[in-house]
């Protein structure tokens, strides 16, 4: 791999020029925890950690059922206690379609 802002050769796995000491590559994006505001089935916590964790949503309820049946009181409590400490994610704004048009001047 080469380095775009010196030219250099540089490692193929390098996140960083070792000659320019600029960002190269790819960085990937910071991921965050949401309840996200479609697919959940009661606060979105399940739903959440199955997207930030990349799993399905089934295995991740299906493991909050086993917790909140095995350890009763803990389970629901970290539940609510989630549901509480992780923000909903924020909405998305459609995408813009068309172009906006000026207003033509008047006469
Ligand atoms: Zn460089």
């Amino acid at each position: 791999m080469y380095c775009n802002f010196c030219g250099r050769q540089i490692q193929d796995d390098a996140a960083v020029c070792a000659y320019c000491a600029r960002p190269v590559g790819y960085a990937a994006p910071k991921r965050h925890l949401y309840r996200p505001t479609e697919g959940r089935k009661i606060g979105g916590v399940a739903a959440g950690m199955a997207i930030y964790f990349g799993e399905d949503v089934t295995l991740v309820r299906l493991i909050w059922v086993l917790a909140l049946l095995l350890t009763i009181p803990l389970a629901f409590v970290l539940y609510i206690i989630a549901w509480i400490v992780v923000p909903e994610e924020p909405l998305r704004l459609p995408a813009a379609t068309g172009t906006v048009s000026s207003p033509s001047p008047q006469t």
